[in-house]
């Protein structure tokens, strides 16, 4: 019996549900913090609890342009109440006698004794002597009342910590008089590219492309994504394919990154420069990953030196992501996107997934599960992109999610599948 050489060794494939549980046993949440301008919070992840020092709204207001009156003054439709006063929206009214109204407008705070408002629509102006409204219909108590602390009670927890900031989250931090945040430190990536045909769009011109030479397509995306999960970026580029360059790129990343992230040069046997490299300053493991596209994959860390950011623990993360396009971007999406979140806190990592009709059919069954590039459709089904070849880019950009279709399964024409969009992978 002949033993095979190392890069023919099969290595098991892996579930993708056991790779994220491998993966993010892995991401500690990153202990730097910093304070930033609510302005500047959106993205970001919540350092500490959000607890209110007051009530929102601080007091009760009307939600309406209106009367606000006594609901027990008006018990039939008709009646004239005189206008005592005018209450515009940042200013006190006074107490309101029974049996008067006051002009009120929205947001503006009830005068004590009123307890409901009749929108003006409700109301016709009666002139002469006094200033009155007919009211037009009945009035129930709290009607048209925005009830103080309605939204946020003093002493809430409004946001938790580990919560992504959104807009409206930027605008309920505001209003709790908020002007600055405490969030998680963004994580420090280093992006490599691997691969000797690659090319710099911009440093030679299409038609001057040596055959095999390709343009780094990748390092756009990838570099993007990291951006849209609140990442500090540094792009080193397409590593030289040199041991000692490698190394030397690894050991400086290491010591000022929480994570380094690599495309290409992660198949199985693949005679390749950063895995000897990552394994000399750390450790590799090669996974291979029961899921179409995406198979290869790799996690690791590099040690740092004893001179390297305290602040940082004792090694940089490392992520070896395949190189093929889509299979470089599905796997950002459903894995290092997690990873990330983890690191900044960000506890709720699950992907949200619909059940959604299928408008195709997919005849062939595939052993590995598979996540099909397709696009919703006015009929409110899924399309699917003809060629979900893992090389072509185009199914990533044309569609706007994924069937996450387990192993082994043909879909027919109208069958429920489940579908990721991207949209709530991307944000
Ligand atoms: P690898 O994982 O290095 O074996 O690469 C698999 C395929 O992806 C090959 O066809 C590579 O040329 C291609 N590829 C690797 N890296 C990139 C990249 N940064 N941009 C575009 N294609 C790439
Ligand atoms: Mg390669």
């Amino acid at each position: 019996m002949t033993t095979p050489p190392p890069s023919q060794t099969r290595v098991p494939l892996m579930s993708l549900d056991d790779a994220m549980v491998n993966l993010l046993a892995h991401a500690g949440p990153l202990q730097a913090t910093e304070t930033v301008a609510t302005f500047d919070a959106d993205g970001r992840v919540l350092a500490q609890d959000l607890v209110s020092a007051l009530q929102v709204p601080p007091n009760d207001n009307s939600s309406m342009d209106g009367y606000a009156l006594r609901a027990a003054d008006v018990t039939e439709a008709g009646k004239v109440l005189p206008v005592t006063q005018r209450i515009a929206a940042g200013h006190e009214g006074e107490p309101l006698e029974p049996g008067t109204c006051a002009r009120i407008f929205t947001g503006a705070p009830m005068p004590a004794g009123a307890d409901a408002v009749v929108m003006q629509e409700d109301t016709v102006e009666v002139g002469g002597n006094i200033h009155g409204v007919h009211i037009q219909a009945v009035p129930q108590p709290g009607q048209w009342v925005r009830r103080a602390g309605e939204d946020v009670t003093r002493g809430a927890v409004v946001l938790p910590r580990g919560e992504r900031l959104s807009p409206a989250s930027l605008g309920l931090a505001a209003s709790l008089g908020l002007a600055r945040l405490n969030v998680v430190a963004r994580p420090r990536v280093a992006l490599f590219s691997t691969g000797d045909e690659l090319v710099m769009p911009g440093e030679v011109a299409p038609e001057a492309m040596k055959p095999g030479a390709i343009y780094n397509s990748n390092r756009f995306f990838l570099r993007a994504l990291l951006h849209r999960m609140g990442c500090e970026v540094s792009d080193l580029g397409i590593v030289p394919d040199q041991r000692e360059a490698t190394l030397a790129a690894l050991k400086t990343a290491a010591g000022h990154h929480d994570l380094i992230l690599t495309s290409g040069g992660v198949s199985v046997g693949e005679e390749d420069h950063i895995k000897p490299a990552v394994q000399q300053l750390g450790r590799l493991d090669l996974w291979q990953i029961a899921m179409k596209p995406g198979k290869p994959f790799a996690y690791g860390s590099v040690k740092r030196d004893a001179g390297a950011d305290p602040a940082a623990g004792e090694a940089c993360h490392f992520i070896g992501l395949p190189g093929n396009p889509v299979s470089s971007f599905v796997t950002f999406l459903l894995l290092v996107r997690p990873f990330l979140l983890r690191l900044q806190g960000v506890d709720a990592v699950a992907r949200n997934a619909v059940r959604l009709p299928a408008h195709f059919t997919l005849s062939k069954a595939d052993k590995r599960r598979e996540f099909l590039r397709v696009r919703r459709n006015a009929a409110g089904g899924l399309d699917l992109f003809p060629n979900q070849s893992s090389g072509v880019l185009t199914s990533a950009v044309w569609g706007d999610g994924l069937v996450d279709n387990p192993a082994g399964s043909t879909i027919a024409h109208g069958d429920l599948v489940s579908f990721i969009s991207f949209a709530d992978l991307l944000a």
